[in-house]
């Protein structure tokens, strides 16, 4: 496997740094990706001086231009998708060792979008896990609630499937390499937004979750807020003091706003 240089340090136990990783779902031909990149940095501070870890998660066809021009930069970059296979008779499929080669650091693993229309189960996502881990990928496992189960006040039996199933097959000494993201399905793509009290509630009960396997690992996982954020109400989720930063979808097409919701993480 190649070495991946750009692979951001596990969160120092003193704290967790943030991450604001922009999820561009099916967008981006690789002119626009290269396009993109350079207005991205045009945007962005140096890399020392951003308060939080930024990443950009794109589609399997311009992963590699995006490790080219972001490498240097330290802005993370991640697949959609993988499967749980090394290799095999899995036609259309690519596995977390290929992604590992171009340079990619990060998966993002169980977006709702994919449990609905791949129907990607809990399951899957637990062998999915385990084989981003494996081959030096940081998987970004997203959990949530639909609106359904929001109105039936079925939320935290939810996440706590979908937590548990998804970190079975992580040892206890690789959770903190994993990110969590908490994207209640009623606010993706929706303009609605869970408040910053919803979200902080979620994500503390996320973290305790985490915790019953190991309060001191739980403490150094980043869980993300993800659902309709946008520069206008990140400062306010983010300064939540368990939202460890965002997955931003639809405002993350546009350079700018990605670079203003990244810097405007509170200093912690
Ligand atoms: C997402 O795609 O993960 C997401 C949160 O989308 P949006 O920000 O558009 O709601």
């Amino acid at each position: 496997m190649t070495a991946n240089p750009a692979r951001p340090a596990e969160p120092a136990a003193s704290g967790r740094r943030p991450l604001i990783a922009g999820n561009w779902k099916m967008w981006g031909t690789r002119a626009e990706a290269r396009q993109y990149c350079s207005r991205l940095l045009g945007f962005l501070p140096d890399a020392s001086r951003r308060p939080a870890d930024v990443g950009v998660c794109g589609p399997f066809t311009a992963l590699d231009v995006l490790v080219e021009e972001l490498r240097d930069a330290e802005v993370l970059v991640a697949a959609q998708n993988m499967h749980a296979e090394e290799t095999g008779a899995f036609t259309g499929e690519v596995s977390a060792p290929m992604l590992a080669e171009l340079g990619v650091q990060g998966v993002v693993l169980g977006h709702s979008e994919r449990r609905e229309y791949d129907n990607e189960s809990d399951r899957a996502l637990q062998e999915k896990v385990a084989a981003a881990l494996a081959a030096g990928l940081q998987p970004i496992l997203c959990v949530g609630e639909s609106e359904e189960e929001h109105e039936a006040g079925d939320t935290q039996r939810k996440l706590r499937h979908q937590v548990q199933e998804g970190l079975a097959k992580v040892p206890d000494e690789q959770l903190p390499v994993v990110a969590i993201a908490y994207e209640p399905i009623w606010a993706i793509g929706t303009g609605l937004t869970a408040t910053p009290e919803q979200a902080q509630t979620a994500i503390a009960f996320i973290r305790a979750l985490v915790g019953d396997r190991s309060k001191e690992r739980a403490e150094r996982v980043r869980i993300l807020y993800g659902g309709s954020v946008k520069p206008d109400n990140a400062p306010e989720i983010l300064a939540q003091p368990d939202v460890d930063g965002a997955l931003v979808g639809g405002a993350s097409l546009d350079p700018a706003g990605l670079a203003r919701i990244a810097t405007a993480v509170p200093e912690r």
